[in-house]
């Protein structure tokens, strides 16, 4: 996938611009708040997906202005495609080769990028919620009905919960828990199958890539991590879900007694983690912030190449900001041995950074210059 030219107008401090990409690397460099977040973020708002900041339509308007337009001419399975978004206060208005689309979710699927932001940090320094997300995001445009299938577990674990807390004060309500141990363990099966079937192809590249990254110097090991009782089941050779299924009834069956008197729901896909050791030490509390980006990229660069064994060729990398904290060894790996995919980098210093094959943009004031320029 290529990005072939860009045009942006009154999106953010970007005001009007047109960028022609290099089709390897292309980097963007300078000050705080000179508009590079903001570039990948007009970048990104063609995959169709929501903000990476969370932001509303609103506030992607430059200020004062009552409409943004970004149009984008791409190449997709070697077909050229226009794509254009046009932002006023309220409304979005979408089209795909000048035909107008529903939503942006349209796009999904056309455009594809992987983005990797500062907030990504968060893959390895916080709780096991953020993976468990990256996770079930990363899985849901490979598979059109995970979300559907995740929202209606988080439906009956709601459920459940306030039956587990509702059952001490009526015991009559016992026998309605087969009802959601059922049901839970049915969708629950669902997740943990995608979820491993997933983690299968994407955990083996991300130690790869960990290791080429870091040069050879250390290792990470990625491991999902779901209830003792589960392991098993969910560690034999071929999967099954009718046997997770069996695995998870049986665990919430067995849980009861501690579920009623803490009033939760206390295993299963919704509690579960991917556990990142580097060195052999849990990446979370013990590794350098150096370490932890590199984990955290790698994961990302691997859902990338996930996506282009399905797909059929590589996303667009956007990679924001990515080399703070990483040492000359690591910055060299992400500027020249990304394979076929073309990438966008932003940087505040740009010295010592030469791509092999590539351009170099500076952005100042929401201004956008090919090559080096005086500062
Ligand atoms: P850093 O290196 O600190 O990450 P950056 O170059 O990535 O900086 P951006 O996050 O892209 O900076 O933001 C650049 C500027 O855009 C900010 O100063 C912000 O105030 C401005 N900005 C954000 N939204 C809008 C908007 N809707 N209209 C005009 N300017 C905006
Ligand atoms: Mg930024």
């Amino acid at each position: 996938m290529i990005t072939n030219s860009l045009s942006l107008r009154h999106f953010r401090n970007l005001e009007e611009t047109v960028l022609q990409p290099d089709p390897a690397v292309n980097i963007f460099y300078g000050q705080n708040a000179q508009g590079k977040t903001n570039l990948l973020e007009a970048i990104w708002m063609f995959t169709g997906s929501r903000s990476f900041r969370n932001a509303k339509d609103s506030e992607l308007l430059a200020f004062h202005e009552k409409q943004a337009q970004l149009e984008l001419t791409f190449t997709a399975g070697k077909r050229i495609q226009q794509a254009s978004i046009t932002f006023q206060e309220n409304k979005r208005r979408v089209r795909l080769n000048d035909v107008p689309l529903k939503s942006s979710m349209g796009l999904a699927g056309e455009f594809c990028a992987v983005i990797f932001a500062p907030e990504h940090l968060a893959l390895v320094k916080d709780g096991p919620a953020v993976r468990r997300t990256f996770l079930d995001e990363a899985i849901c445009p490979l598979r059109p009905r995970h979300a559907a299938i995740l929202s209606a577990y988080h439906k009956a674990l709601i459920q459940r919960n306030a039956l587990l807390k509702d059952i001490p004060h009526h015991m009559e309500l016992l026998d309605t828990l087969d009802i959601w141990d059922e049901r839970i363990s049915k969708l629950g099966a669902s997740i943990l199958f995608a979820r491993l079937r997933y983690l299968a192809r994407l955990l083996p590249k991300a130690e790869r890539l960990h290791q080429a990254i870091s040069s050879s110097h250390e290792k990470a090991a990625f491991q999902y991590e779901s209830a003792k009782e589960l392991k098993d089941c969910l560690q034999a050779e071929t999967l099954h879900a009718v046997e997770i299924e069996q695995a998870l009834l049986n665990v919430l069956q067995n849980r009861r007694r501690i579920d009623i008197e803490t009033g939760i729901t206390g295993a299963g896909p919704h509690r579960d983690d991917i556990l990142i050791h580097i060195a052999g030490l849990p990446a979370r509390t013990f590794a350098s912030q150096g370490q932890q980006r590199t984990a955290a990229l790698a994961l990302k660069l691997a859902e990338a190449e996930v996506l282009n064994d399905v797909i059929g060729e590589p996303p667009i990398l956007l990679l924001d900001d990515v080399f703070s904290e990483l040492d000359a060894v690591r910055r060299e790996y992400l500027i020249n041995h990304i394979d076929n995919a073309q990438v966008f980098i932003t940087c505040c210093d740009p010295q010592g950074l030469a791509p092999k094959a590539g351009a170099v943009f500076s952005l100042s004031n929401g201004q956008i210059r090919r090559g080096f320029t005086a500062s």
